[in-house]
């Protein structure tokens, strides 16, 4: 087999089937087995052949945790005999037959063993502390929510000594009782959404997106760091402004850190990082944004100050240049309103950090213009980012949608819930952290600010926690950035914060006779079931376009489950009538804020769903 390029899945069992393989050095050549990644395991031998050619403990990493690995990787683990160059892969692949065919000692890598390898896959005690230790690792990293890795460590620890005919006929029955599970089928689901998304154009007429040379950072802060490394990446040269240089140091020293991060984990080499951090340039004034394609705006947020800064940036860029704002909830079409040029300005909201969130929603206002949306998204993918184009509405589709479901804890917090126990359920069910700790990331005078926004849009149903009110009140209480949140975070573990669990006992005390305390299937939907409901709504005012994109903006934008193939395919495979009733059971205990959105109450009725 000659891999020049993705070998992946039955690609590669399909390549292990063969006598020998060579591969190339070309950066695109990928060589794994992504199936657990899809609930199931590799059916077509890769479970048997990749173990007995690589060894148990080469073959484990690559069938447990799905990552690929490259040509030159491949080699040194002898996946592959020989590394061609991709540039002359027709000559080298056959130059690689004729001596393999000639003198196959010359050109075969001699296998041989350790002692160290020969006691841990040749000998059955050595065998065993692998197969633990791989189990271990799977258990810590999945929290026991995906499957499919331990149901193919199974497979090989029952199979790793049989042959090869009875090992395929023990995997093809493992393969087969993965297949039908609902985690699979909401895996492979998600697969196909980012699938569709790598040709999403957000537009639906067919327009050629602008090129992009230069690019332009207003505002040097967290995200205007972040979003100039972004470029930089890229290799875009970026012009990086803000009020004075000690704000620019800052904006540097954050592209540096990420810099410096994908240099450690060898994603980059040193002379990459050389490179790529001296294509931002700094300045305290316009100069050289004349040149820019795009500009995002990156400062504080406060809409008059955004449209002071859109207003002198006019008149420094050509009339074509894209103006974008990384706001996190104001409006942009106000922000574009008193633009000569409308047209060409654009919401593009990244996430925090930037360099681990996948997503950015890109908001366009009433004036925008086609091609500036199709540029945005297609310029967003050249970042590697993913972008999903929403509606401008408060809180656009994201924030809208988390804000209740952060707010509902602080309520939990408000009727005396442990707020340990709150995000320990929100975790148990899958959430990365709990929404309490989320808070306490974000910064908790960030999220009273916008949770304030949201409830003078939104009105009663985002009514903002009493508790939440007064937390700004307390000393340095803003979160993990002042080491002071809901929780402490001067040790490794976190602890409760005792000046917020005062507050709460004030607020128990003032709301008269105390309610019962919340079962933890209480609690979960009382989050749960808030997030779902915000979500159906913006389905309903078509905020996004499809329950499909929504789920994935909701996995990319707060890392919502992914085995659970997202919110509106949690709520179907829940189903719709349990989870109206459960809502209107709740609107009787706490009050209007769970009544069911119009959306859900008629999909009940036409026994509908989302997908
Ligand atoms: P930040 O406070 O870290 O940075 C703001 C920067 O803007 C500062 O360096 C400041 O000096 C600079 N600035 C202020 N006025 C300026 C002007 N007139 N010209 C040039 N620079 C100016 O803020 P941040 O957290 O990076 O947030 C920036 C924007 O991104 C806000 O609109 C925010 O809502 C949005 N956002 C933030 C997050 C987040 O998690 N922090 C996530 C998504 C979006």
């Amino acid at each position: 087999a000659v891999i020049d390029g993705a070998c992946l899945g039955g690609g590669l069992e399909f390549a292990l089937a063969c006598t020998h393989r060579v591969a190339s050095d070309n950066p695109k050549t990928q060589l794994g087995l992504p199936e657990v990644s899809l609930g199931i395991i590799p059916g077509f031998g890769g479970t048997q052949r990749l173990p007995k050619l690589i060894g148990l403990q080469n073959a484990l990493p690559i069938i447990l945790t799905g990552k690929p690995v490259n040509g030159k990787k491949a080699l040194k683990i002898s996946l592959i005999d020989g590394l061609i160059s991709h540039a002359f892969s027709d000559q080298d692949s056959l130059k690689f037959v004729h001596s393999l065919l000639k003198t196959p000692s010359k050109c075969l890598k001699p296998q041989k063993k350790s002692v160290g390898q020969f006691f841990k896959e040749d000998t059955f005690l050595g065998r065993s502390l692998v197969f633990a230790a791989a189990k271990n690792m799977i258990l810590s990293k999945t929290k026991g929510h995906f499957p499919a890795p331990l149901e193919a460590l199974k497979v090989v620890k029952r199979t790793y000594t049989k042959p090869l005919e009875k090992g395929l006929k023990i995997e093809a029955r493992y393969f087969g009782k993965r297949v039908p599970t609902s985690l699979s089928k909401n895996l492979i689901g998600l697969f196909y959404i980012q699938e569709s998304l790598k040709k999403y154009t957000g537009v639906s007429k067919d327009i050629s997106p602008k090129t992009i040379t230069n690019a332009g950072v207003v505002g040097a802060g967290f995200m205007g760091g972040g979003i100039a490394w972004l470029f930089a990446n890229a290799h875009i040269p970026t012009r990086l402004k803000d009020i004075n240089w000690e704000a620019l140091s800052h904006g540097l020293e954050t592209i540096h850190s990420y810099l410096k991060k994908d240099l450690k984990r060898k994603k980059i080499m040193p002379y990459e990082l050389k490179n790529k951090l001296s294509s931002v340039s700094t300045t305290v004034d316009y100069t050289g944004f004349q040149h820019t394609d795009i500009v995002v705006e990156a400062i504080v947020e406060n809409m008059d100050l955004k449209k002071s800064v859109f207003k002198e940036l006019e008149s420094h860029v050509s009339k074509d240049t894209v103006l974008a704002s990384n706001t996190s909830s104001l409006s942009i079409t106000e922000m574009a309103s008193g633009l000569t040029h409308p047209e060409r300005f654009i919401g593009m909201h990244f996430f925090s950090p930037v360099n681990r969130m996948p997503l950015v929603e890109v908001i366009p206002g009433k004036k925008t213009n086609e091609e500036t949306i199709a540029s945005t998204v297609a310029w967003a993918k050249s970042l590697k980012k993913t972008p999903i184009v929403v509606q401008n509405c408060p809180g656009f589709l994201v924030n809208r949608i988390l804000n209740p479901y952060i707010n509902e804890a602080v309520l939990l917090v408000q009727e005396g819930v442990s707020m340990v126990k709150i995000d320990s359920i929100a975790v148990q069910f899958g959430m990365p952290l709990g929404p309490l700790t989320l808070a306490d990331e974000v910064g908790l005078d960030i999220g009273f600010e916008v949770a304030k926004i949201l409830e003078s849009a939104y009105g009663e149903r985002m009514k903002t926690a009493a508790i939440f009110e007064n937390i700004t009140e307390i000393v340095n209480c803003l979160g993990k950035k002042t080491k002071k949140g809901f929780y402490i975070h001067t040790t490794k573990d976190p602890s409760p914060n005792p000046e917020i669990l005062q507050l709460a006992a004030s607020k128990i005390g003032s709301q008269g006779k105390q309610k019962p305390a919340p079962s933890e299937d209480f609690i979960l939907d009382r989050l749960i079931l808030t997030l779902l409901n915000e979500a159906s709504r913006c389905l309903e005012e078509h905020v996004v376009e499809s329950p499909a994109y929504l789920d994935m903006a909701m996995i990319m934008g707060t890392g919502f489950p992914v085995f659970r193939g997202g919110i509106c395919r949690y709520a179907d495979d829940r189903g719709i009538t349990n989870i109206v009733d459960k809502l209107n059971e709740m609107t009787q205990l706490y009050g209007k804020r769970f009544t069911p959105s119009q959306k859900l109450a008629s999909m009940k009725t036409d026994h509908s769903k989302f997908y």
